[in-house]
């Protein structure tokens, strides 16, 4: 894969290992199969477990048997991974930073006993809920509620877009605690197959097709007041989670734009037109020669933000300026490597066009491209502009 300026020297041996195990698997593994899935609408679950035996959900946590890799190679897995396709990196996304990463940051020992080694093996899947029908980018008016009674808690609300829903064991649910007089928002583990939670499957997406995205309805569940996590009290829960994920996607959009851009290079240099190849006119040359800059610029600030997170000096405005960056990236680079495909290139036997339709996901979720912009515009002039 691409490496202009030779990123490759700054990696550890272990980092190299654990990189390159796991582009072997995507190559071996899921490129075979990834555009049928995409075609179906289907993730290729047999692979859940497969991630697990490779510890590719959580990889940065350090106990329960989690491999506590370094912050790069985390970001190094989430790039190979979403050159497979964005559904696998959001798979151990949602699993290893979104679920197991709340439970492990604010959970009860017991709770974690419970929980990660089941999580980090796949033998359970675990969804995040935190997006409403009528809340997406201001997440804190949120309507799902609980209430004490005795030594449980009754929630009622709905959440959707929920990646892993219909196939979850576990949904960490964000909901506002009505029994506290602040009523703060809290972090609940819901088990799936209890009394009154409805999950229906999103079958209509033309993004991220290769992922199962579903609601959560809740309807008077009861849970143990054991099940809320204790930890945490406030915005601060989900958000803390969002910028964990937000580091693995700013890494993973390279690693999407990557794949499209290695596709057309090799097509630049086969296919012929007037008699030479297409990579042969100065009009293709300019495209390359861009989207490689433009990838290089981006692996930069990934590979800047892997020292922040290291030395703990990570904000997470950080981390909005990478997601905004390398995403707006990786969606105008794949959408030139499709272009350069030709009619070649609308076709599933090409990664750009579906990468790039998966782009419209990753550009919209976990915080809008819009959003970051208003993070980033607010950090620079302390004024918020959101409302
Ligand atoms: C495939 C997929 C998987 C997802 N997985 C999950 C998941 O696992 N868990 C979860 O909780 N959520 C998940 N989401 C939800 C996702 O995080 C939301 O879609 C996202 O936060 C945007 O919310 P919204 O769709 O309601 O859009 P809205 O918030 O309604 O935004 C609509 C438009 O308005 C813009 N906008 C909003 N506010 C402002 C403002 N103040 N200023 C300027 N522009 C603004 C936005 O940028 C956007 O362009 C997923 C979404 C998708 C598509």
């Amino acid at each position: 894969m691409l490496d202009y300026v030779d990123l490759e020297s700054k990696l550890s041996s272990e980092e190299r290992m654990i990189r390159d195990s796991v582009r072997e698997f995507v190559q071996n593994e899921v490129k075979p199969d990834i555009a049928d899935h995409y075609v179906e609408g289907t993730f290729p679950t047999e692979l859940i477990t497969e991630f697990g035996e490779l510890g590719l959900y959580a990889p940065n946590l350090e106990g329960y048997g989690l491999p506590n890799v370094s912050e790069r190679a985390y970001g190094l897995i989430m790039q190979e991974l979403e050159a497979g396709d964005s559904g696998l990196r959001s798979m151990a996304s949602v699993q290893g930073a979104l679920v197991m990463y709340p439970i492990h940051a604010f959970g009860s020992e017991a709770q974690k006993d419970e929980w990660l080694p089941k999580l980090g093996s796949g033998e359970a899947v675990g969804c995040f809920g935190l997006t409403e029908p009528e809340h997406g980018s201001n997440p804190s008016a949120m309507e799902t509620y609980a209430e004490r009674d005795g030594d449980e808690y009754v929630l009622n609300g709905s959440k959707t877009w929920i990646t892993n829903s219909p196939i979850s064991d576990v949904a960490v649910v964000w909901a506002r605690d009505r029994s506290s007089e602040d009523t703060p928002v809290r972090g609940f583990l819901v088990e799936t197959d209890r009394d009154g939670v409805t999950t229906n499957k999103i079958d209509d997406k033309l993004s991220l097709r290769a992922s199962i995205t579903g609601e959560i309805a809740l309807q008077n569940v009861r849970i143990p007041t054991e099940n809320v996590l204790p930890n945490v009290k406030g915005m601060k829960g989900p958000l803390s989670c969002l910028t964990q994920a937000r580091y693995g996607i700013a890494w993973g959009a390279i690693g999407a734009a990557k794949d499209a851009f290695r596709e057309a290079q090799d097509y630049a240099t086969d296919r012929e037109q007037f008699g030479q190849p297409i990579g042969g006119f100065q009009l293709q040359q300019q495209n390359l020669a861009e989207m490689a800059t433009q990838i290089t610029l981006a692996e930069l600030l990934a590979h800047r933000l892997a020292e922040l997170k290291e030395q703990g000096n990570l904000r997470p405005e950080h981390v909005s300026m990478a997601k905004r960056n390398n995403v707006r990236m990786a969606r105008n680079q794949t959408r030139v490597a499709r272009e350069m495909l030709g009619g070649n290139g609308i076709t599933t036997d090409y990664s750009p066009m579906r990468h790039m339709a998966n782009m419209e996901t990753v550009y919209t979720y976990e915080g809008t491209h819009d959003i970051h912009t208003l993070v980033l515009g607010k950090d620079l002039t302390g004024i918020p502009a959101f409302d």
